[in-house]
């Protein structure tokens, strides 16, 4: 498997508060990573450090194994990202947003890749009106078309599933699935393990910042004497 992403004894700190303790793992192509751990053990700040947007960190982050930080701004276009709190532009229409995001990639063919994404995440009729009367899942779908218009290689989803109902995570595990196929890497942190536990190749344990299982759900499982992800993760 092509490897993708990689870091290497990544440690962070905010002032006096260590919050990363050497992460290492690496991620391949066309794999779903379910990046799991309790409030407050890291997780975002590990996205945000592999976003480029913080700095102040020890250890390395290497894609496709050049140190992002020697070309952060080609290295950008390579990534999309739905943050954990969404920050749409609300009183813009669905379209209008995401012709607004083409316009900071400098995207000419924006339109079909839009209305191909609405198609298959079911808001096409929704494209026209405006964000502020999206409900919470139409809100998170429309994120998630924005982090895929220049057709990034790593998607970054940081709780992509806040607010969506029922109907709306099955169509979303069917377009994790068809971008997994087309050789996307995810890199996904979430606390419903039922979606990690259906959709992950493997799992990445986080806890007080520090990597404390890194394998399969299979294998974690068995590691765990066979508990479910649930027991695995209130035992965090
Ligand atoms: P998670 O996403 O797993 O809930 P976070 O990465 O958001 O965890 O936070 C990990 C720890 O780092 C927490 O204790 C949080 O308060 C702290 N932290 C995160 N971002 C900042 C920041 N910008 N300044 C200071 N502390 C921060
Ligand atoms: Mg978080």
């Amino acid at each position: 498997m092509e490897e993708v992403l990689r870091l290497t004894n990544v440690n962070k700190s905010f002032g006096e508060h260590h919050v990363l303790h050497d992460v290492s793992f690496a991620a391949g192509r066309g794999e779903l990573i379910g990046y799991i751990g309790p409030n407050g053990s890291g997780k975002s700040t590990t996205v945000k450090l592999m976003l480029g947007i913080l700095g102040g960190y020890t250890g390395t982050i290497e894609v496709f194994g050049k140190n992002i930080e020697e070309d952060l701004v080609s290295y950008k276009r390579k990534i999309g990202y739905v943050p954990e709190i969404l920050s749409l532009y609300e009183s813009l229409t669905g379209e209008e947003y995401i012709s607004f995001l083409s316009s900071v990639y400098e995207l000419s063919n924006w339109r079909g890749r839009m209305e191909e994404l609405a198609e298959i995440f079911q808001i096409n009729d929704a494209l026209t009106t405006r964000i502020s009367g999206y409900s919470k899942g139409m809100k998170q779908k429309i994120a998630i078309i924005g982090s895929l218009i220049h057709n990034p290689d790593i998607l970054f989803l940081d709780e992509p599933l806040n607010g969506m109902d029922t109907n709306s995570v099955a169509v979303f595990k069917e377009v994790l699935k068809t971008l997994t196929k087309q050789g996307k890497t995810i890199f996904y942190s979430s606390h419903i393990m039922e979606v990690v536990e259906q959709m992950s190749s493997r799992v990445i344990l986080l806890k007080d910042g520090a990597v404390i299982a890194d394998s399969t759900v299979e294998e974690l499982k068995n590691n765990s004497k066979g508990s479910s992800m649930e027991d695995i993760f209130n035992d965090l």
